[in-house]
């Protein structure tokens, strides 16, 4: 039998986080959103939630690039709603540049937001999953968590960085009940592309949408960008008590990019 539980997913105000949120409230899973979104719209948000899925659902807001504000955002949801047992991990940002000219602001915002915030969430959700004896945590990696691509220094050492630490994870929590896996999105057409897009279709004289299809058929066989609702259906399997034994992997949804 499936738990409904209560899941926090990080960064699901926007592209693929919300679209996990709202596949999770599919499953009847309870919710809590986040983002940078004032309180006013996340309450907002989390009011449509409750109308479209008819799930329990709350909004906080933080800036997880720094610990004091995670460590504040678990109390809040502690208080409010008690212990998360389903964490996805799937805030962060991107910033492209050679390494060379690379901003050493926006490497440790990158590290910070897409890499630490994860740690730090995950240490404070993990005692409450310890004590039920069942937790899932998902970090959203990447295919740059698998490969690299040129001038993403930051973000490939981050997506990186999330498949070590989620199989270490999963190592220490193999025997509680709990698991953590990676998912590894190849393009997915949300916000966090635009400047690429923009960039691409500089470089080759194309139109917005032509830069589109040229970034897929730069990397990817299959000919279109990877469905957020998709991603928000893997999530809700490794939810499932059906992927018990599913722990430390990390698992592409990237058209075929990392099998070249
Ligand atoms: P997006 O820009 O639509 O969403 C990013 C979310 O992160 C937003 O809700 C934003 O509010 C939140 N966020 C950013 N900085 C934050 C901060 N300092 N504090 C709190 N929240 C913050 O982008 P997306 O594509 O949906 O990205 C979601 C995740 O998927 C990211 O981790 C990204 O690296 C990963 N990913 C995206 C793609 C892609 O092609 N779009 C591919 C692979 C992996």
């Amino acid at each position: 039998m499936n738990r409904i539980k209560r899941a926090l997913v990080t960064g699901s105000t926007s592209g693929i986080g919300l679209a996990i949120a709202h596949q999770l409230a599919v499953a009847g899973h309870d919710l809590v959103l986040h983002g940078l979104e004032s309180q006013s719209e996340g309450d907002a948000l989390a009011e449509s939630f409750r109308k479209q899925h008819g799930v329990d659902t709350l909004y906080v807001h933080a800036d997880v690039s720094r610990v004091e504000n995670i460590e504040q955002m678990m109390a809040e949801i502690e208080q409010k709603a008690g212990p998360v047992t389903l964490l996805v991990n799937n805030a962060g940002i991107q910033h492209t540049s050679p390494i060379e000219s690379f901003p050493p602001e926006k490497w440790d915002k990158i590290i910070a937001i897409n890499l630490s915030a994860a740690f730090h969430t995950s240490r404070l959700a993990i005692p409450a999953m310890v004590e039920q004896g069942w937790g899932r945590i998902i970090n959203i990696s990447s295919v740059h968590g698998l490969v690299g691509s040129v001038n993403k220094s930051a973000y490939v050492a981050a997506k990186h960085g999330l498949v070590g630490m989620t199989k270490v994870t999963a190592l220490e929590l193999a025997s509680q009940g709990i698991t953590a896996n990676c998912i590894c999105p190849g393009w997915t057409d949300t916000p966090l592309l635009v400047e690429q897009f923009k960039a691409f279709a500089q470089q080759n004289n194309t139109s917005y949408e032509e830069a589109k299809q040229g970034l897929i058929k730069a990397k990817a066989p299959y000919p279109d960008f990877v469905s957020p609702a998709d991603i928000g259906q893997l999530v809700v399997f490794l939810c499932s008590d059906a992927a018990k034994a599913i722990t430390g992997t990390s698992m592409p949804i990237d058209g075929g990019w990392t099998a070249h």
